[in-house]
């Protein structure tokens, strides 16, 4: 008999969504090669790393150039300062994982994937949709059933469980990507008990973290019970502006435990299986990130994407278009005016005023009709697509 690939990836639909924004926008500046675009669809960082980072990198390079200071293989789940910088940046929040719940990561895309494989392929996938692509299409490629719950104006994007749910593994992300909405803690905790109640586990994915205010919850560490349900999957890519850098990290707790396997052991297990670590240098740069002073310079960072958001959301108001998110996370949803569909959306705002978002549909079905805006553009770009959609859109 013949090798057999993988065929679940025979299940995949087409991820047609940046392709087809690239290949519009490309078509559009042929046509007309003077007008300047204005990108607010972009989920990538502009600024670049922070000093404290950048210092700590060059640092360690220097490390590496000497033979008393340069390192090999660092340790597979993380070194030591490592997992100790970030359970003091949870300490923060008065949330105190032990060091060794801590694992060290390339990011968040590679463990939301990577992750399932402490998962029977028989348990399904709970995804509330829309959703970051990712979710969907690993558990695909990992032959798991995947299974939608809609999150959608009536239920503020934050759907909860119900009494006839039936899931087993299910992503939570908060704040999320597209909608920008976040949980707050009784929320969180329903779905806790929930997961707790039925023996389910959350993959909750904390990309967007740094970006909540308030009395709102970063982690789902902070309700109670947590610990015995949920893994939690964060980076440095929007904390930090780490996109192009890659560094994460993923929390499984030791109290984690379904069919008298724990969680935290099994992936000590993986990762010495299937990693070698993660570079010196990024995690020293890493270490610098969780110092007083680089906590102060990534803030700095979100501050002005906070600021392009307001900017963004003003303008939406002066338009009397509903819109959510912005506050807690880097992405405005906006409803399209006028019952349009994304994608016609997305025409109008190119051909009429250049303007590029992310049409809500490519976040699945539950999207339609909605449009995805980011503050991560530059500020003169971001208060010029701001004056355009006024024009276009003020009633
Ligand atoms: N999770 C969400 C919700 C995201 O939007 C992204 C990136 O845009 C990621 C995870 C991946 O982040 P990373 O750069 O750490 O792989």
């Amino acid at each position: 008999m013949s090798l057999k690939p993988n065929g679940n990836y025979r299940n995949l639909k087409e991820s047609y969504l940046f392709f087809h924004i690239a290949r519009k926008v490309e078509e559009y500046r042929k046509e007309h090669p003077d007008l300047p675009l204005y990108r607010l669809g972009i989920g990538d960082v502009s600024r670049p790393l922070c000093d404290a980072a950048i210092r700590a990198l060059h640092a360690a390079v220097n490390d590496q150039a000497e033979e008393k200071t340069f390192r090999g293989y660092t340790p597979e789940c993380g070194i030591p300062e490592f997992r100790n910088a970030v359970a003091g940046y949870y300490a923060r929040r008065n949330v105190t994982p032990d060091p060794e719940e801590i694992f060290v990561s390339s990011g968040a895309s590679d463990e939301l994937g990577d992750i399932l494989d402490l998962f029977d392929a028989s348990s399904p996938a709970l995804i509330t949709q829309p959703a970051y692509p990712a979710y969907v299409d690993a558990s695909v490629m990992a032959g798991r059933e995947v299974r939608f719950l809609t999150a959608k104006p009536e239920n503020d994007f934050l759907p909860l469980p119900s009494d006839d749910l039936e899931a087993d593994l299910i992503y939570l992300c908060s704040p999320s990507n597209p909608t920008g909405a976040v949980y707050n803690r009784e929320q969180l905790q329903k779905w806790v008990d929930y997961a707790n109640g039925r023996g389910a586990v959350i993959l909750f994915d904390a990309a967007y973290e740094a970006f909540v205010e308030g009395n709102l919850p970063h982690s789902i560490f902070e309700v109670p019970g947590a610990e015995t349900c949920a893994i939690e999957i964060c980076s440095l890519s929007k904390t930090a502006g780490f996109t192009g850098t890659r560094l994460g990290y993923t929390v499984i707790p030791k109290a984690l435990e379904r069919d008298g396997m724990n969680l935290n052991a099994m992936w000590v297990r993986n990762r010495t299986t299937k990693t070698n670590g993660i570079s010196y240098i990024l995690q020293k740069a890493g270490i610098a990130v969780f110092t007083d002073e680089g906590l102060l310079q990534i803030r700095e960072s979100i501050d002005h994407y906070k600021e392009n958001a307001r900017v963004l959301m003003n303008a939406l108001d002066e338009c009397g278009i509903k819109y959510w998110g912005g506050k807690n996370a880097p992405y405005i949803w906006m409803a399209c005016p006028n019952g349009m569909k994304s994608w016609d959306f997305f025409d109008l705002m190119l051909n009429e005023i250049q303007v590029i978002g992310t049409p809500g549909e490519g976040f699945g079905s539950a999207g339609e009709g909605f449009f995805r805006l980011s503050s991560f553009g530059n500020p003169e770009d971001t208060k010029i697509a701001a004056e355009r959609m006024k024009l276009l859109l003020v009633r």
